[in-house]
């Protein structure tokens, strides 16, 4: 039987576990995502949903929706409303959400696949790693290419 990989926020009020990252494990440049993180980009890994299960901290989950620039989806903030860390929380009839990596208290098992939106990177930090770079445009063809079968 797999193991279950546990995650925490920053007081420990919300748990939850997976039964396995299926990635993409994206490291995100935008100017939202590093600022909802805080820091230079922001490390999520996608789950889908079926493998997601919230063990504590319901009554502690908040959200903020930014206003939408292009469509919808909004981009949603969901955090701990005690200690403000980013924590997963699957809208119902979602297939897969994304979990900031820097949450799970287990190894996730799987590694960051690519750098995205890299032309939006803040001055002050360079990548130094070898996996791919690939700027928004690039991301849509991307995603065109590898849409997953029983994606919406
Ligand atoms: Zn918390
Ligand atoms: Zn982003």
């Amino acid at each position: 039987m797999a193991t279950l990989i546990t995650g925490s926020c920053l007081c420990g009020g919300v748990r939850f576990e997976i039964a396995r990252a299926v990635g993409p494990f994206e490291l995100c440049h935008c100017g939202r995502c590093r600022k909802a993180s805080g820091s230079a980009f922001a490390a999520m890994i996608t789950v889908r949903t079926d493998d997601f299960r919230l063990l504590e901290g319901q009554h502690l989950l908040a959200r903020y929706d930014a206003p939408i620039l292009e469509g919808p989806p909004a981009y949603r903030r969901s955090f701990c409303c005690r200690c403000g860390s980013p924590v997963p929380a699957p809208d119902a009839g979602v297939d897969s959400i994304e979990i900031p990596a820097g949450l799970f208290d287990d190894d996730p098992q799987i590694r960051p696949d690519k750098h995205i939106y890299v032309e939006l990177e803040p001055p002050w930090f360079s990548i130094a790693d070898d996996i791919p770079r690939l700027t928004k445009a690039m991301l849509v063809e991307w995603r065109h290419l590898h849409r997953s079968p029983t994606g919406a």
